[in-house]
């Protein structure tokens, strides 16, 4: 039974059943049972999804919206399906709120470029803050040199927590926007985004929320958190890459002009004169990844089976094993540990790179990433040029902790 068969109020996650959904997590790797702990990258991905990208090229493909033909509306509907899957995966009010694109980073920059650009001038502020990764800092840069606009950074606390204070004493008159990232993709540091938001509106700011690692990992309720703009990115919400989703309140989505032309996105074109078609279809230029967007919604669907609450009990529970177990390492130092954190794990250690330790790790079946993780300045913050990080999915087990913890053990001795 696929686990999109099960009921969604499954208090507890059982692991094995998951894992077996996923044929890659089935490969050895180096011999060895892989341990996947690279999901803040991109997450692996069930037969359930790798099936309704294939069934899509297979029983019912054709280009949406303009065909009269069976196939193309079925391709149509499948497509358009997917926009009430994300509205209550997100639970927003309406599903035309709800723009496919490539991924967080293209739904940045539509908001930067569309929403945000045409209402700043010279001398305003962009608030961001100083976890995020490089897609939600470019976007801001570039908007800022375009306009004349200036980019301040909320600071981060020793811990790793947003310094909220900080925060707060950068909003000013100035302000335009505030962009921030939910959950950090190197720290795990789970953002007040609620707090966030409800101090921007007190001063009719808009809020965009970056997403990308809270989608996969947390019930997300868009209205309770009361942000203007939430992206994510399938390829980790256990989709195939190359989709994903900007959700926006409708009213700004309507006063939003497009962001590239082609077609898909028009109502009318004349060489005089071309008008727009209204949201989300106005910012869906072009032909769309037609079978990732299908794709996508079943990840979706394959998360809200799981249980999202049972999602996170099983990755706190990880998250507690990991540091207790990576306490064994001598000369280990976890980079990040605010109380509010997801399963997200960035460490550096005495006398080892972690590029080698990432190799090392690599030939013990463990995947790993090491490396700055798009968050340059975040790293230079904690003073250092890179760390490896552990991160989990709802396929994680304690076996899989147990390999990085023994792999860490064969480092130390390599490297003494
Ligand atoms: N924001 C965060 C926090 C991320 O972790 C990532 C990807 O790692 C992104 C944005 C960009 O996502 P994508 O590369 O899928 O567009």
């Amino acid at each position: 039974m696929s686990v999109s068969q099960r009921p969604a109020t499954e208090s507890v996650l059982d692991v094995d059943r998951l894992r077996a959904d996923f044929p890659i997590l089935q490969r050895p790797m180096n011999g060895r049972r892989l341990a996947f702990l690279d999901s803040a990258a991109s997450a692996q991905k069930p037969q359930c999804v790798i099936d309704a990208e294939r069934e899509c090229y297979e029983q019912y493909y054709a280009n949406i919206h303009r065909g009269v033909y069976q196939l193309s509306q079925r391709s149509t509907q499948a497509y358009e399906g997917v926009r009430r899957t994300v509205q209550r995966f997100i639970n927003g009010a309406d599903e035309r709120e709800v723009v496919f694109v490539r991924g967080a980073t293209e739904a940045i920059n539509l908001v930067a470029q569309s929403f945000v650009r045409p209402r700043l001038e010279a001398g305003d502020e962009i608030l961001i803050t100083g976890m995020e990764h490089h897609a939600n800092i470019v976007p801001w840069q570039m908007v800022a040199e375009a306009t004349g606009a200036r980019l301040v950074v909320a600071p981060v606390l020793d811990d790793g927590s947003l310094d909220l204070d900080g925060l707060r004493e950068r909003v000013s008159e100035r302000t335009g926007f505030i962009s921030v990232v939910h959950v950090s993709n190197t720290l795990g540091t789970i953002n007040p985004v609620e707090a966030i938001v409800d101090l921007a509106h007190q001063r009719d700011i808009p809020v965009l929320v970056d997403g990308a690692q809270s989608a996969p990992h947390m019930p997300v309720d868009v209205q309770a958190m009361g942000a203007d703009f939430y992206v994510f990115s399938a390829h980790k919400t256990y989709g195939p890459s190359g989709s994903g989703v900007l959700w926006a309140r409708l009213e700004h989505l309507e006063a939003m002009p497009p962001y590239q032309g082609g077609g898909d996105m028009i109502r009318t074109v004349s060489f005089e004169e071309t008008t727009y078609a209204p949201p989300p279809q106005r910012f869906e230029a072009g032909t769309p990844n037609i079978a990732g967007v299908v794709a996508m919604g079943v990840g979706l669907e394959y998360i809200e089976a799981a249980g999202r609450d049972a999602i996170v009990a099983h990755e706190q529970s990880l998250l507690g094993y990991a540091n207790e177990r990576l306490a064994e390492i001598d000369g280990l130092r976890v980079i990040g540990t605010a109380p509010d954190k997801a399963g997200v794990i960035s460490f550096v250690l005495d006398g080892a790179h972690p590029h080698d330790m990432g190799t090392i790790l690599d030939m013990e079946g463990v995947a790993v990433r090491a490396g700055h993780h798009c968050t340059q300045p975040l790293m230079k913050r904690f003073g250092v040029a890179a760390t490896v990080r552990a991160s989990f999915g709802l396929y994680n087990d304690r076996d899989d902790i147990d390999a990085l913890v023994d792999g860490l053990k064969r480092v130390r001795e390599f490297f003494g």
